[in-house]
């Protein structure tokens, strides 16, 4: 016998929970079901412990630009593993807050994995639940690369799990993980090697912050290798009681890998740690779609959905990372409350709006972007229609040290108006300062308007209104 609801929520990760609270908020009688740990990527194995590593790293820069301000700074050496039994318990604390703000909600949870056995229906433990609306909420996970030995790589998760600082970590990847976990391992002191498949990474982004951070990285010593492809990893040394997470520099990896300009085949050996980001997948493997065979999947196999979440189904919907867009929490969050709003809240044209979407890379220094890259502005308005205005300074946080990081702003804007379409940063602060500019852009902002505004003075952001 099935257990009925009106809105059966399978994931508890940003969208999941994001959802379930607010159709629970309208009196619907809502289920979640979880099979991991409470809160999802983003709390257990993303943002959240992420952040904290990323400190560190800002950190033990910030210690570093001190002796330039007179400080006598004796040690940066961090202690990675008291900072990860004090995060790991961070998060655990995390985890029983979101368990309790579902009971609050009066949101029922089941924990375990579900399978769907009808359109309506799913099976967890051995019982069945059955509901008016279905979300999936499952999001994504790393992408596995298939070259000899790539069971020998770590994934973005398993980063969580290092107990020690490594001496040398190699890195593969070009997007938002590779290069915040490249960032952290080497402003964290440890030798970096970072093996990208084309000239620069995040392509995805402006050229300005491509340049910028790649520039920042090598400066800071990490080795960039482009255009390589790995071929094999072999492990040429091993410890008998650790693992690699346990005990990386108990570990030596030889790295087999091709330059495909020149075609010449290379090794890096003395590699304690190799950790793959190359993409994620949506987490759908283990639902049983098949018994779904109205779903519709796009060319990477993530649930395609309407504008507002319904699937192909008739009250089936998806969100998140599961659909592949706009992989990022707020986004899960935001589309989670707006469809609950429409389902169960009697808002009946609540979607989100994808247009706009401000987003970080917490790279070294931080890098914000919102809107069109030149590129894309110039080819969606036309070359003759958009106008540029950029900059590069430094920061006067460095007057005082040997270390000048840069600072790049770029405002991209488009028509007789200077409509501001695109905004692009780099440099300390603009993950805090782009918030603010996103509200203005998705207001329809124009270069004057920024002029107009008065500047704060003495900061970097004064520049964005400034700006000549
Ligand atoms: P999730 O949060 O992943 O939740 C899905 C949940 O469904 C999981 O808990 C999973 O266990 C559960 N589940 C899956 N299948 C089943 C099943 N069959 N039955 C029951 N439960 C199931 N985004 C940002 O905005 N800012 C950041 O700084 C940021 N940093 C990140 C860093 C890393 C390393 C990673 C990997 C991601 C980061 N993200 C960041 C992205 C962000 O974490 C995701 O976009 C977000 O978590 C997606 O939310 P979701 O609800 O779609 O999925
Ligand atoms: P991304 O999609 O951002 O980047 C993966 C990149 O890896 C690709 O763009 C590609 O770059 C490269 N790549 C793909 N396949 C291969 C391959 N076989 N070998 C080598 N390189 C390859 O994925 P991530 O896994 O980094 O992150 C997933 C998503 O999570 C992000 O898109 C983002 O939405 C979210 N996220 C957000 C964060 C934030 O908000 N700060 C932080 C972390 C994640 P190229 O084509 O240039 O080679």
């Amino acid at each position: 016998m099935s257990h009925i609801y009106d809105y059966l929520v399978i994931g508890g990760g940003s969208g999941g929970i994001a959802s379930a609270r607010r159709a629970a908020s309208y009196g619907a009688k809502t289920l979640i079901i979880e099979n991991n740990r409470w809160g999802g990527t983003c709390v257990n194995v993303g943002c959240v412990p992420k952040k904290i590593m990323y400190n560190a790293a800002m950190i033990r820069e910030t210690l570093g630009d001190a002796k330039g301000y007179g400080f006598d700074v004796p040690s940066r050496q961090i202690n990675w593993n008291m900072l990860k039994q004090k995060r790991d318990a961070y998060i655990t604390r995390l985890n029983g807050i979101y368990e309790r703000n579902l009971d609050n909600d009066k949101v029922e949870r089941v924990y375990g994995l579900a399978r769907f056995v009808g359109h309506n229906k799913v099976q967890v433990n051995d019982r069945e639940y059955e509901a008016k609306h279905v979300l999936i909420a499952t999001g994504s996970y790393d992408m596995r690369p298939t070259w000899p030995g790539a069971e020998l790589s770590l994934s973005s998760e398993d980063f969580f799990d290092i107990e020690h600082l490594p001496r040398h970590v190699a890195v593969n990847g070009a997007g938002y993980i590779a290069i915040e976990l490249a960032g952290i391992f080497q402003y964290l002191g440890c030798q970096v090697s970072l093996f990208i498949r084309q000239g620069t990474f995040l392509r995805t982004f402006d050229t300005m912050i491509q340049t910028k951070i790649m520039d920042e990285y090598r400066k800071a010593g990490m080795e960039i290798i482009p255009y390589s492809k790995i071929e094999s990893l072999t492990r040429t040394a091993s410890h008998p009681t650790e693992s690699v997470v346990q005990n990386p520099n108990a570990y030596a990896h030889t790295v087999e890998y091709t330059n495909t300009q020149t075609g010449e085949r290379k090794t890096l050996e003395g590699v304690n740690l190799f950790l793959a980001a190359i993409g994620r997948k949506p987490q759908t493997p283990k639902l049983n779609l098949s018994a779904l065979s109205d779903l519709k999947y796009d060319a990477k196999e993530f649930i395609v959905t309407n504008a507002y979440q319904d699937t192909h189904v008739p009250n089936l919907h998806a969100l998140g990372d599961v659909c592949g867009k706009y992989m990022l929490t707020p986004v899960a969050i935001a589309a989670g409350r707006r469809l609950a709003d429409r389902l169960f809240g009697g808002k009946l044209d609540a979607k989100i709006d994808y247009e706009n979407i401000a987003t970080v890379v917490f790279s070294h220094p931080p890098s914000g972007t919102i809107g069109l890259t030149e590129d894309e502005a110039k080819a969606r308005y036309g070359e003759a229609n958009i106008k540029v205005w950029s900059s590069s300074f430094v920061n006067m946080y460095y007057s005082m040290c040997d270390h000048k990081g840069p600072t790049s702003y770029k405002i991209v804007c488009e028509g007789p108006n200077h409509r501001v379409v695109g905004l692009h940063l780099v440099g300390m602060g603009s993950d805090e300062i782009l918030q603010g500019f996103a509200v203005a852009i998705r207001m329809g902002a124009t270069k004057h308007d920024f002029d107009q505004t008065i500047a704060i003075h003495p900061t970097a952001a004064e520049e964005l209104v400034t700006m000549k």
